[in-house]
């Protein structure tokens, strides 16, 4: 039986020193030590360096269209909510071309785990300004720097009635790791955006730079308080620090908690409705 460690064979792609090698870490140990196996979950991933892991994590698994990540996460999430549904997807693919549905994800209250690898560029495509970039970013798409504001991801998400909000950086590995379990754990509509460097297209937001700019949050933060989440979250766009750790987590019904249809049973497993004689009988 194989398991989650394993790789499937091709190993990775990635650049040397990229940030998707420990967030890829982090998440692998946080499935075994849940003690998920590969025919347990359904890895849904978006389109980017981080969506390529399609390759080397062993479950079922997706590789969605550009942006889709999320929506094909939630059908997986319908046809069966008794499996585990976790989305690996970048800044640009989440926030950029997903961005309409993940606001729908988080108002609905899905329950999937989202985890974003943020390096606020563009890196599979060589190098173009995303969504988390910072204003004034340089790149071969915004020569005269970037003009917009970043977005910023947790206020985004906590606006918009997601119930579990973190944020890791890859450098505090354990940590990450712990609040990956927990955003899996979560019953509920899950962000974990993840703080990691793309060594070869993004020269500002480096390891030192994230070093020197986050910080975690205290023992004693209360994560069910929404107007200190925002206030902490906002950190982000005001001051430039970055805090790590879970900054909203509240219990409330999940999306499929809300449809009696699928209380008791599955979608998948039920008999597939194919007589629409009945039902085209009706219009006569
Ligand atoms: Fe990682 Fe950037 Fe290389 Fe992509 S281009 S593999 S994000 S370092």
């Amino acid at each position: 039986m194989s398991n989650i460690q394993q790789f499937s064979g091709y190993q990775p792609t990635w650049c040397p020193g990229c940030g998707n090698f420990a967030r890829s870490q982090a998440l692998k140990q946080a499935l075994i030590e849940l003690g998920f196996t590969p025919s347990s979950i359904i890895a849904v991933f978006g389109i980017g360096c981080a969506g390529n892991e399609n390759d080397f994590l062993n479950a079922y698994a997706i590789h969605s269209l550009h942006g889709r990540a999320i929506p094909n996460a939630i059908g997986a999430k319908l046809a069966n909510h008794k499996m585990e549904v976790i989305v690996i997807t970048g800044d640009g693919d989440c926030y950029g071309e997903g961005g309409n549905h993940f606001l729908h994800a988080c108002r609905g209250n899905h329950d999937i785990t989202v985890i974003v690898s943020d390096n606020g560029v563009y890196g599979l495509t060589t190098g173009q300004t995303a969504p988390t970039s910072q204003k004034g970013f340089k790149t071969k798409s915004t020569p005269d720097g970037a003009i917009e504001v970043p977005i910023n991801p947790l206020t985004l998400a906590i606006s918009q009635g997601a119930t579990f909000v973190g944020q890791g950086f890859v450098i505090e590995l354990a940590h990450l790791k712990e609040i990956i379990k927990a955003g899996i754990k979560h019953k509920g509509f899950s962000l974990i955006n993840v703080l990691q460097p793309c060594v070869t297209f993004n020269k500002i937001n480096t390891y030192n730079y994230y070093r020197q700019h986050t910080y975690k949050l205290s023992q004693d933060y209360d994560k069910k308080d929404i107007n200190k989440a925002f206030k902490i979250a906002q950190e982000m766009t005001l001051k430039d620090k970055f805090p790590l750790g879970i900054i909203y987590e509240v219990n409330q019904p999940t999306f499929i908690d809300r449809l009696p249809q699928l209380k008791n049973k599955t979608l998948i497993g039920r008999e597939r409705f194919l007589d629409f004689k009945t039902i085209l009988e009706d219009f006569k």
